[in-house]
């Protein structure tokens, strides 16, 4: 999608951070502000994903919060810039296809629940963001990982377009899959990801709501541009 570059001179090591349920747009609109800003991008679902991969092929299982703690502390997980695109890395291994299926899906908000995952996981990301220059997109960054953030952004949409949204990203990824099941699955992580202990998912106070239903990912990065312009007036 060819968005302009913008030249915002004020914008420097900033750190913008964008929070949602599954499906809001988080994810391409936190890419696409990153490349049009020149910031670093960080899917702090991803490494939940990649953790839940690599534990689900070593056989621990998702409710073993003790195995996977210290499972968190010792992986080493990358981010890395190849062909425009972000790819991610867990003990060498390039996983940003296969954290994206639908056995990784359904473990994930189960291990990504575990207090001890969350605090190895959330250090590492707060360590990838210390400088700034960053949209960083989640669950609990505008709560929890940054909760300095200078700007923050809450993008929220309906059951029926989320879901309509993941059947649409399934198909390009060839995941054979319906848009019942859809429904079911962003209405159960919803719930898992509302009402867990730690960290749940929560609008930050000071952050910014957007309601993306009936927006384009296009409109969705001129709001927020449009946004950070009147901010760094
Ligand atoms: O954003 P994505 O759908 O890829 O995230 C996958 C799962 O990882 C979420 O459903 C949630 O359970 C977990 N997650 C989290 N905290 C974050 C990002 C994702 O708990 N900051």
């Amino acid at each position: 999608m060819p968005l302009p570059k913008y030249n915002l001179p004020r914008l420097k090591g900033k750190i913008i951070a964008l929070d949602g349920p599954a499906g809001s747009g988080k994810s391409t609109t936190a890419q696409l502000l990153a490349r049009s800003l020149g910031y670093v991008y960080l899917d702090t679902g991803a490494m939940y994903r990649a953790l839940t991969y690599f534990a689900l092929k070593i056989g621990v299982p998702p409710s073993d919060g003790v195995k996977l703690t210290t499972l968190a502390k010792n992986v080493s997980i990358e981010f890395k810039t190849e062909n425009d695109q972000n790819n991610i890395y867990i003990n060498g291994e390039d996983v940003t296809t296969a954290i994206r299926t639908p056995e990784v899906t359904r473990a994930v908000s189960e291990v990504s629940a575990h207090r001890g995952v969350r605090e190895a996981v959330v250090a590492q990301q707060k360590e990838i963001g210390k400088n700034g220059n960053i949209v960083a997109e989640g669950r609990d960054t505008t709560t929890v990982v940054f909760p300095q953030a200078d700007l923050k952004i809450y993008l929220d949409a309906s059951v029926e377009i989320r879901a309509q949204r993941r059947l649409l990203d399934m198909g390009k990824l060839g995941v054979s899959t319906t848009f019942e099941e859809q429904v079911e699955d962003i209405k159960r992580r919803d719930d898992f990801d509302s009402n867990r202990r730690h960290s749940p998912l929560q609008r930050a106070k000071d952050a910014y709501y957007v309601d993306t239903s009936n927006m384009t990912i296009e409109e969705q990065v001129e709001w927020i541009i449009n946004l950070i312009k009147k901010l760094v007036k």
